[in-house]
């Protein structure tokens, strides 16, 4: 079973004023198999996060350890933690103008699992996999994410969650921007992904809303840059109740 261990993450990015810390000591160990909800206010720092696990160089690391495994995640280059199963569906995708849905979604496959995915299973997964998420098949020859409203944008993040198969999918707040039917849509494709019982999840958010379709097995409170609380999914529903200011006004 894959595991994901955040030890005392410590990230700064750059501001006009220098080095500005946001992540101020993230623990958090995910296992494959299970579901993490992290529930933060808005700058809390969940995005940067969800990127510095990710490798995006705007984030500098300055503390702790990333691993999977054992393994260094945070020596590894964006490539390879794709390879070695990190998975992130960004909060705002971004356009990829002139790279078609199918061919990314390919090239992507190909990466991840080192060989080219056999044309004819490959264009069935594809297919099958699209008309569960309710895209339409015209979809597959758009550019990725131009145009796209906000539902299209999180379905085509869900859609390559469930063809990459990683073993940690990182989701950074899936559920935002989402009508009722479209937040359906988008947990039923996270539960069949989860359902399989091989992938650990860390799922993002700001509302408890979509917990109602994901019940997640571990909620963590985020806030000022580190966890602050941990509990069951029973917390979720404190969070609901409660919100995030006793978090906050703990100070920053
Ligand atoms: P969340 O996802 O919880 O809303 P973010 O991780 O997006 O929070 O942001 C956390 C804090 O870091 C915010 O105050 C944000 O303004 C700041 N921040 C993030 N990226 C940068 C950056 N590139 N330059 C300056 N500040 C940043
Ligand atoms: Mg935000
Ligand atoms: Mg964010």
């Amino acid at each position: 079973m894959a595991t994901l261990e955040i030890h005392d993450l410590h990230v700064s990015v750059e501001a006009e004023n220098g080095p500005r810390e946001i992540l101020k000591g993230v623990d958090l160990t995910i296992k494959q198999g299970e579901t993490h909800a992290v529930m933060g206010p808005n700058g809390s720092g969940k995005s940067t996060l969800a990127y510095s696990l990710a490798g995006h160089p705007k984030y500098t690391i300055t503390g702790g350890t990333v691993t999977l495994d054992g393994e260094d995640v945070l020596e590894m280059s964006v490539d390879e933690r794709a390879r070695a199963g990190v998975f992130l569906a960004m909060q705002y995708p971004v356009e990829v103008p002139g790279v078609s849905v199918s061919n990314f979604l390919r090239t992507s496959a190909t990466a991840v699992r080192g060989e080219a995915p056999k044309l004819r299973t490959w264009v069935k997964e594809v297919k099958s996999a699209m008309e569960q998420l309710q895209m339409d098949p015209a979809f597959a020859e758009r550019n990725v994410n131009e145009g796209f409203s906000g539902g299209e944008k999180k379905r085509h993040e869900i859609l390559q969650l469930e063809l990459l198969k990683p073993k940690i999918a990182i989701l950074d707040e899936t559920d935002s921007g989402l009508d009722v039917d479209a937040l359906r849509v988008v947990s039923e494709g996270v539960n069949r992904v989860r359902g399989t019982g091989e992938v650990g999840t860390l799922l993002i958010t700001h509302y408890t809303r979509i917990l109602r379709y994901i019940k997640p097995d571990f909620v963590h409170v985020f806030a000022n840059g580190r966890i602050a609380e941990s509990g069951g999914a029973e917390l979720a529903d404190v969070l609901e109740n409660e919100g995030y200011d006793k978090y906050v006004k703990g100070g920053a």
